[in-house]
């Protein structure tokens, strides 16, 4: 039923949701009467929402193939260094914390249990290339893309959070032999024991829940156990870090305060990582447990209001908190792309609209063309090196007991030389390289989130008494 739906929205399309500006405008085009909230105007618009949330990874600039994984693999010291970097993977529990690939879910023919490759399918992950990378889960997101705030765009929001949690679900029942729903912190590792992937839920953007913190019980009930107020634009809970019109709220409304005693209550992690500078600030004054930033970077290497500067990750790690390191490009470092560049890529997502409702016949001739532009307009994009410059500056600054990954893939994340989560033992190499050892790296790949979830639960678990 679910994929059914998603068929049928597939053929919309939408503007790219590359730039950091709110999308409102992709709900221009509809004009909302009560009258007209059939199901199928409903789901019509949902399609929306799932578009611009999947196009994301056409943000990327990419790259021709993956030179990058060959170079590592044919380097004198390379293929000794990845393998035994990836084998370290298999001594303790790997999470990303923040796993876009909800977004793939609802494609037609997609399945996770295949091996896809970035260059022709532009996903970055599934139970394959996981094997491959050493990744044993993560976080899953429930993304929702900031529309109207009205009672009619909530309503809507609503609906789509909704689905998008029962995807996740419905993806963990189908492969139950291989995923599992976890809801304690205690279950990763159990889960790893039984050989099966890690499935966390979520949230980021708290616009489906409008304004009422009882509805994060519901989310909490189908499993989510992490949340982030706010996306790319201000809304009814906060500011965002990156709205054009600049602080709201300066920082969190009264609802957005709400929230987190609601997020407290239940045991949910508190994320903070779109949020601007002020929520980041309150959120870890009134959070009664440490919070995370599920994927971010640092603001002394790339001055981006998506990145934090340094006083304040201090007193992130001062209060417990975890950063996890983003592998978002154009939070990197500024990456100049040719205009010509931009219109072509603007031009292929209007021919070609959402991956959605591609066959995968259509997403490899997506994928071809997107190809030939990244030849005919190269971009100098980050690499492997930048990532590592936040991850280094941050592990430096605040310590391994407040660092870890949420690379955002399939949200736009990827570097040159790791596009996809089966490269990702280079992170690993790379740290192995700067002295960090086998325990810091534990708790860099799972063990600092997994002790932020133990203390929302334990949290939770108090005040109930
Ligand atoms: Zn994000």
């Amino acid at each position: 039923m679910l994929s059914a739906i998603a068929r049928s929205v597939g053929s919309n399309s939408v503007a790219p949701t590359c730039a950091i500006a709110g999308h409102a405008g992709s709900w221009g085009r509809f004009k909302l009467g009560v009258s007209m909230f059939t199901i199928r105007l409903r789901v019509a618009i949902l399609g929306v929402i799932l578009t611009a949330s999947t196009m994301m990874s056409g943000c990327n600039p990419g790259s021709e193939a993956d030179a990058a994984s060959l170079s590592d693999a044919s380097s004198a010291a390379g293929p000794d260094a990845f393998a035994e970097a990836r084998a370290l993977h298999d001594r303790f529990v790997t999470l990303d914390t923040h796993l876009d690939t909800p977004v793939h879910f609802s494609r037609p023919g997609w399945d996770i249990m295949q091996r896809h490759d970035f260059f022709t399918d532009r996903s970055q992950v599934d139970y394959p290339r996981m094997q491959e990378g050493g990744l044993d889960g993560g976080f899953w997101v429930i993304f929702t893309q900031q529309g109207p705030r009205t009672p009619e765009g909530h309503a809507l929001a609503l609906d789509h959070g909704l689905l998008v949690a029962m995807r996740i679900r419905e993806m963990v029942a189908r492969n139950h032999e291989h995923f599992e729903l976890a809801l304690t912190a205690a279950d990763a590792q159990r889960i790893v024991d039984a050989g099966r992937k890690v499935v966390y839920i979520s949230i980021e953007n708290g616009y489906p829940l409008g304004t009422d913190p009882r509805l994060l019980e519901t989310f909490y009930r189908l499993g989510a156990r992490m949340f982030g107020p706010v996306h790319f634009a201000n809304n009814e809970l906060g500011d965002s870090a990156t709205d054009p019109s600049g602080a709201e709220w300066h920082g969190l409304s009264e609802a957005g305060k709400a929230f987190v005693a609601e997020a407290n209550r239940l045991g949910i992690i508190l994320d903070a990582s779109h949020a601007s500078d002020d929520v980041f600030d309150q959120m870890l004054e009134l959070s009664a447990t440490p919070i995370v930033l599920s994927h971010s970077g640092a603001r002394a290497i790339y001055d981006h209001p998506r990145n934090r500067d340094d006083a304040r990750l201090q007193r992130l790690a001062e209060h417990g908190g975890v950063i996890q390191m983003n592998a978002f490009g154009a939070y990197l470092r500024p990456v100049q792309q040719p205009p010509a560049r931009i219109t072509a890529l603007r031009d292929l997502r209007q021919e070609f609209g959402s991956l959605l409702g591609m066959s995968p016949e259509q997403v490899a001739a997506m994928a071809e063309r997107r190809r030939e532009i990244d030849e005919e307009f190269p971009v100098d994009y980050p690499d492997l090196d930048d990532f590592m410059a936040h991850m280094l500056h941050v592990l430096e600054l605040i310590g391994p007991d407040h660092v870890g990954i949420g690379a955002d893939w399939d949200g736009g994340g990827g570097v040159e030389g790791m596009w996809d989560v089966a490269a990702q033992p280079r992170i690993t190499k790379r740290l192995i390289a700067a002295g960090y050892t086998e325990a810091d790296l534990a708790k860099i790949w799972g063990g600092n989130v997994l002790r932020l979830l133990q203390a929302a639960e334990d949290h939770a678990r108090s005040v109930a008494d």
